[in-house]
């Protein structure tokens, strides 16, 4: 049902993104992913990503970090594959530390990441779309949106906010077919949250199955991760036009996390 639209999704080498990409792909838009990783097999996922939509996929390396070169996303997004009829801000840091010894660049690295990059993205897609009488903004937030873990104050400070952009645009765009929301995820098993386990045992001093069980695994009443399929699936359902009264809105999906 994306047949001759454009998605454009950051952070989507890996994990949730690459998910979201192939979910769209497989619905027959031109998909532009991004993020870092081995060039090969970045490529490998680009071409498997046009084998599954039949219309083109193509990959940029640009940093979230940097306004300038989302900026040249976008524009090389336009140029080639059209403009983004879907955006979706995807590419998140994380970095587990008490506050008194989180490294200030971090801070900085991931406001600029999880926060500001959203922000950009969205301010230099939603004129096209709005134009066009038809978009959707997705942005990949967190359960870390609605509720607080202790050594994330960065990570939460960050999530908290992409629900006031997408709260503000959702209200900015609402005449004009283009809807702004969260899906806010619990423990979604994806690179991210393996990479944080070690960080983890040593803020709390426990074994890798201790954080898996009690930190993990604790939050989520279902005693399951998320899959990242699972969010892609939301994020597609968000594209239909059925859904074009969900607008502003923090959708959970997180096994009950947020209800306790
Ligand atoms: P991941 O580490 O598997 O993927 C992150 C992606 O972002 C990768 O493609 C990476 O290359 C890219 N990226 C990182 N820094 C970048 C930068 N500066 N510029 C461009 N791309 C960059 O992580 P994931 O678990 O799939 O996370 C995706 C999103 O989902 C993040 O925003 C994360 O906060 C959110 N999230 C994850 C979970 C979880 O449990 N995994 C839960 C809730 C929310």
């Amino acid at each position: 049902f994306l047949k001759g639209k454009t998605a454009l999704i950051t952070g989507s080498t890996s994990g949730i993104g690459l998910a979201y990409a192939k979910a769209l792909a497989a619905e027959g838009a031109s998909v532009m992913i991004n993020g870092f990783g081995d060039a090969e097999e970045i490529e490998a996922e680009r071409k498997a990503l046009e084998d599954l939509s039949g219309a083109r996929a193509v990959y940029s390396d640009a940093d979230m970090s940097d306004p300038a070169a989302i900026e040249a996303m976008v524009e090389r997004c336009t140029d080639e594959l059209g403009a983004p009829d879907i955006a979706i801000a995807n590419a998140g840091i994380q970095h587990v530390s008490p506050i008194e010894e989180f490294p200030v660049e971090k801070w900085d690295q991931m406001l600029a990441i999880n926060l500001s990059s959203p922000w950009h993205l969205t301010r230099l897609v939603v004129g096209a779309m709005k134009e066009k009488g038809w978009g959707r903004i997705i942005y990949t937030a967190s359960a870390h949106s609605i509720v607080a873990s202790p050594f994330k104050s960065a990570y939460n400070a960050t999530k908290f906010g992409l629900g006031g952009i997408a709260k503000t645009v959702a209200l900015e765009a609402a005449r004009d077919g283009v809807t702004v929301n969260c899906i806010s995820p619990g423990y979604v098993w994806t690179p991210l949250i393996e990479k944080q386990i070690p960080d983890t045992m040593k803020a709390r001093g426990m074994t890798r199955e201790q954080v898996i069980e009690e930190v993990l695994l604790a939050a989520l009443p279902t005693k399951k991760f998320v899959m990242p399929e699972e969010v892609a699936s939301f994020a597609l359902y968000l594209c239909r036009d059925e859904a074009s009264q969900i607008t502003g809105a923090n959708l959970s999906m997180d096994g009950g996390w947020t209800a306790q």
